[in-house]
C-alpha cells in the first residue's frame, strides 16, 4: 500500500513520539542519581595589559557578621543583609591572587591554611595546583597583613608551603606582630594571633627570605605597595601596573559587601583601629570610583575583582563579568 506523503509523515511522527514516550520513561528512573555536591575548582583569571592575574579561593567560612560588625545602628546591618537576600552567618570568602609578570609568580596572600582547622578554608594550593601552578613556583609572597586567614597558608606542620618564596610584609606589620608589648596590650580574644602570625613567619625568617619593606615604594617592575593602616598597623595595599591598565589589591578593607559598599562607615571587630580603618576605607572607594581602577579584595565574594562605583551617598561594587577573553586563540 502506497501512502500519500502528509500521511507518511503524520505516522512517522506518531511512531517516534510513542518510542519518544517509551524512551523517556526509564529516564524518570535515572534522576534518581546522587547529588554530586561539589563546586568547581575555585579559580578565575583575567589578564591585566601583559600580567596574568588569577584569583584563588581559599573557601569560605561562615561569619556572624551582626556581632562582628561595629559603628552601625540597631538592626541596621540584619536590614542591608536581608536587602542583599544573605542570611546569617555570612559565608564569607577567603580570597588570594597570583600575578604572572611573565617573569616571575607573586601570590598575593596565602590564605588561612588550617587555621582554621583542615574542613574550613584550606583550599589554596588545590586550587593553585587546580589553576596549573605548583607551590614551588612561587616567587614571592606579599602579604597585606599577618592575620591568619592571609599569612596561615604559608606553613604547613611547620614547614614552608612555597619553598623558594622570598615573604614581602610592611616593617611595621613585622615589628607588631613580634612585639610582646604589643601582644601584652591586645584584648585577650586577640592575644593568640600573634602566636600563629609568629608561626607562619618563622620558617621564612629562619631562612633569610622575609623581605620587610617601608611602604611606599616600587617593589618590581610594575608592582609597588602603598601603605594603609588602621586594619593593622602595617596593612598595605599592593597595585599593579602593565599597559595602561592598573589593579589594586586592597587586603582588609571590606569584609561584608552587602554592609560595607552602602554605609562605608560600618567598621570590624578584627581592624586594629576602626576610625583610621573607616578613613581608609572612605578614600579608598572614592579613589577607586574615581580612577575607574580594577580592585581585588579578599572578603568580597570569589573572586572578588570587580570595579567600585558611585551609588547615591555611597558606593556599590560591580563584580568582574565572566569572560573566556584570556584564552589563548
Ligand atoms: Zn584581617
Amino acid at each position: 500500500m502506497t501512502l500519500p506523503p502528509f500521511l507518511r509523515q503524520a505516522l512517522a511522527g506518531a511512531l517516534l513520539a510513542g518510542l519518544g514516550l517509551s524512551v523517556l520513561a526509564p529516564a524518570a528512573v535515572q534522576a534518581a542519581a546522587p547529588q554530586v555536591r561539589t563546586q568547581a575548582p575555585g579559580f578565575y583569571r583575567m589578564m591585566l595589559g601583559d600580567f596574568e592575574i588569577t584569583a584563588l579561593s581559599d573557601g569560605t567560612v561562615p561569619q556572624h557578621m551582626d556581632r562582628e560588625l561595629k559603628d552601625a545602628a540597631p538592626g541596621q546591618v540584619e536590614a542591608l543583609l536581608a536587602r542583599a537576600h544573605q542570611t546569617l552567618p555570612v559565608e564569607t570568602s577567603i580570597n588570594a591572587f597570583l600575578i604572572n609578570t611573565g617573569k616571575q609568580l607573586l601570590l598575593v596572600d596565602t590564605g588561612a591554611g588550617r587555621a582554621f582547622g583542615p574542613q574550613v578554608a584550606n583550599r589554596l594550593v588545590g586550587n593553585l595546583r587546580a589553576a596549573g601552578y605548583r607551590p614551588e613556583q612561587i616567587d614571592a609572597v606579599l602579604l597585606t597583613h599577618v592575620h591568619s586567614d592571609h599569612s596561615g597558608g604559608l606553613v604547613v606542620d611547620g614547614q614552608p608551603v612555597f619553598p623558594k618564596a622570598r615573604v614581602y610584609l610592611d616593617q611595621r606589620e613585622l615589628d607588631y606582630w613580634s612585639s610582646d608589648e604589643a601582644r601584652a596590650q591586645a584584648p585577650e580574644q586577640k592575644k593568640p594571633w600573634f602566636a600563629a602570625g609568629r608561626a607562619s613567619l618563622a620558617p621564612y625568617a629562619q631562612d633569610g627570605r622575609l623581605r620587610p619593606f617601608n611602604a611606599p615604594q616600587t617593589l618590581f617592575a610594575g608592582v609597588s605597595v602603598i601603605p594603609a593602616p588602621g586594619h593593622t598597623p602595617g596593612h598595605s595595599f599592593y597595585v599593579v601596573e602593565s599597559q595602561g591598565q592598573k589593579l589594586v589589591f586592597w587586603g582588609d578593607l571590606v569584609h561584608a559587601e552587602a554592609v560595607q559598599f552602602p554605609v562605608p562607615t560600618i567598621t570590624i571587630s578584627y581592624d586594629s583601629d576602626q576610625g583610621t580603618a573607616a578613613h581608609h576605607r572612605l578614600a579608598a572607594f572614592a579613589d577607586a570610583s574615581r580612577e575607574g581602577y580594577w580592585v581585588a579584595a579578599p572578603h568580597i565574594s570569589f573572586p572578588g575583582l570587580g570595579h567600585v562605583v558611585p551609588d547615591g551617598d555611597a558606593y556599590r561594587w560591580l563584580p568582574a563579568p565572566y569572560s573566556l577573553g584570556v584564552e589563548k586563540r
